[in-house]
């Protein structure tokens, strides 16, 4: 059914006035999300540069990924320069190269499969379910029934004749995915699972363990408009220590450690996190359950007032598990792009920022010939979906 110009306007005039209710009337547009900066930030930024040591050698940057290890449940963490680099990495851990296909979401940002494309490999693309946002772990193992072919311990994509090697399932808005029933499939088909965590800092799933430690290795990205931001940055978290080890080292320019030599033994990367932006993201962690608590005051407010809003509904954490509530979503009931289109229109000109989803990947022109499964959830649910105002300055515990 398509909504006519009458329910178009009554829906986005429902979502300004809850909006309203909420954020009160903005004096300037309310931005999606923005990074709290504070004294404590300013602080530890001046240290930092009255120490000299601004770049990538240096003692913020250990504290940071002590600091990062630990909010996650990690045994290690390596800060490197974002969140997309920081997945590459996971995947050369997890074992992808060159003329491998990963499975990642279509219903994702662009560096789950940037990061898959960086490693010289393809992504294949499978759907989303409703209840997390995240990979659907039923459509998965129909993929890979559907596709699959074991050559010895390997799988096989036999359509394509590439290597399956991994799967990238992301905590989309924070919400953590069904990782459970996503690990029995991986486990079936003897793949390793990479974890895309850069919008679940602070996240946990319904057994209590923290996103980014729900598989062996995870990426996080500490980007501006990311829960905690060192500017731009992310972090490898890995459980197994001499994983880790290599991958520091692969991070790090594969330098042999010397005090004058420079001998190097692999082609590596210069992906290590500058100590300036370190001392920011140490500030800015010691606020994150800080952060958490407003973030989540928020989506209570929202998920209260939308309760009785028809044409929309609030999308909420699933039972049990602890979304940081990145950011907020409304679900349209409609699929229907111009009740979208207008809606966004609506809420930009009263001052709101509101988003729709990110185009789904597979509808890129970049990503037009990648392998894929069915994306009829994806393809509805980017019709559907609104972010709305999330940042941790708003709402009934706003943080000034
Ligand atoms: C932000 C983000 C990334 C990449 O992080 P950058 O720091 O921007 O490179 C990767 N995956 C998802 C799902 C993200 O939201």
């Amino acid at each position: 059914m398509i909504a006519t110009i009458t329910e178009a306007n009554s829906i986005s005039r429902n979502l300004v006035a809850v909006l309203r209710s909420i954020l009160g009337l903005p004096k300037k547009l309310i931005p999606l999300h923005e990074p709290i900066l504070g004294r404590a930030e300013r602080k530890w930024v001046t240290d930092c540069l009255d120490s000299g040591w601004v770049s990538s050698v240096g003692p913020f940057v250990t504290r940071f990924e002590e600091e990062v290890a630990k909010a996650c449940s990690a045994r290690n963490a390596i800060v490197v320069s974002n969140g997309t680099s920081a997945l590459q990495v996971c995947l050369i851990g997890a074992g992808v190269g060159y003329g491998d296909e990963v499975i990642v979401p279509s219903l994702t940002f662009v560096a789950t499969a940037n990061a898959v494309s960086h490693c010289g490999a393809v992504p294949h693309f499978v759907d989303a379910e409703t209840a997390t946002l995240g990979l659907d772990p039923v459509k998965l193992a129909e993929r890979l029934d559907q596709i699959g072919e074991f050559r010895g311990a390997q799988l096989f994509n036999r359509e394509t004749g590439r290597r399956v090697a991994a799967i990238v399932p992301v905590h989309i808005f924070g919400h953590p995915v069904q990782m459970q029933a996503l690990s029995a499939v991986a486990d079936k088909y003897h793949l390793p699972i990479v974890e895309d965590a850069a919008e679940a800092l602070g996240s946990f799933d319904n057994d209590g363990r923290s996103c980014g430690s729900l598989s062996g290795i995870a990426a996080l990205s500490f980007n501006g408009n990311k829960i905690v931001t060192t500017g731009g940055g992310g972090a490898v978290l890995v459980q197994d220590d001499d994983l880790a080890k290599k991958l520091r080292h692969l991070s790090t320019t594969g330098k042999l450690p010397h005090k004058w030599h420079f001998v190097h033994d692999i082609v590596a990367f210069n992906y290590r996190m500058p100590n300036l932006n370190a001392a920011l993201g140490l500030a800015q962690m010691a606020r994150l359950e800080e952060f958490i608590s407003a973030k989540r005051a928020l989506a209570s407010a929202y998920a209260d007032m939308f309760q009785n809003i028809s044409g929309m509904r609030f999308f909420r954490e699933r039972a049990g598990t602890r979304s940081n509530y990145w950011l907020n979503t409304v679900l349209l009931d409609e699929a229907d792009e111009s009740l979208r289109e207008q809606v966004l229109a609506d809420t930009n000109n009263a001052g709101f920022q509101t988003r729709p989803l990110w185009m789904p990947l597979h509808e890129l022109p970049i990503y037009l010939n990648s392998p894929r499964g069915d994306l009829s959830v994806t393809e509805n649910l980017a019709l559907r979906i609104i972010n709305i105002p999330s940042g941790a300055s708003l709402g009934p515990q706003g943080i000034s």
